[in-house]
């Protein structure tokens, strides 16, 4: 199928008054996120940094955004810093230093999401959901960055309704800490969904969803 033809039949099964789609183009070449983009799509994502950078810089042209959705090792937050308008996958408070730290370096405020591993898989990067007030009160201290939401990756279960649960979870963590950052206009982005399960995540409070397969069909692993 062609990427306008998946990007419409997406945008037939959520409110993209609500809901904003991250297009994640891991793995795919320029010219797949060139027709990505001529379908209306503004917000990438990438989960490598250094794959991430040469594709950014050889697309300049587009008026796009950048998102880091993988795990950040510390001694790439600089570039993360330099390269992402948003990095979604803060997933511990020595990674939000380190971030801070870069962004400090070079007068950024750079927006974050802080990662929750809600169902506290071994295999996952992401804090305790336990640990979560803490950390945002923490982050939120951190004067170079704006901590906008939260992300979360569900496990992968053959039935998606069986990852209902953890975005049940994730919202209600979510909706405390909106109640406490109540101040804070910016802390607003609940970034749960992928291909498989977006609709139920969707049905459970996101509002922002990253999309891979369902835009650019099967990629070869990750
Ligand atoms: C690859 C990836 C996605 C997109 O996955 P699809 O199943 O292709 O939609 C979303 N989020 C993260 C963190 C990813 O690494």
């Amino acid at each position: 199928m062609l990427i306008s033809e998946n990007v419409n039949a997406l945008r037939q099964t959520i409110d993209l008054t609500k809901v904003t789609v991250v297009a994640v183009t891991k793995t795919q070449p320029q010219k797949m996120i060139r027709q990505a983009a001529a379908t209306g799509l503004t917000v990438f994502g990438e989960n490598r940094v250094q794959e991430a950078a040469e594709k950014i810089q050889s697309l300049t042209d587009l008026a796009c955004q950048w998102h880091l959705i993988g795990h950040l090792q510390t001694n790439k937050a600089k570039q993360a810093v330099a390269l992402f308008s948003m990095i979604q996958s803060v997933d511990s408070l020595n990674l939000a230093k380190e971030i801070n730290r870069h962004a400090n370096n070079i007068g950024k405020i750079q927006d974050v999401l802080l990662q929750v591993n809600v169902a506290q898989e071994q295999s996952k990067f992401g804090i305790d959901p336990q640990s979560v007030e803490v950390s945002a009160a923490e982050i939120d201290g951190l004067t170079n960055l704006r901590l906008c939401g939260l992300m979360t990756i569900a496990p992968f279960f053959e039935d998606p309704e069986n990852a209902r649960s953890v975005f049940q979870a994730t919202k209600s963590i979510f909706d405390q800490l909106k109640s406490k950052f109540a101040a804070r206009d910016y802390f607003k982005w609940l970034s749960m969904g992928m291909t498989h399960d977006y609709i139920v995540a969707v049905q459970e409070g996101s509002n922002m969803i990253r999309i891979g397969t369902g835009i650019f069909g099967a990629r070869d692993g990750r």
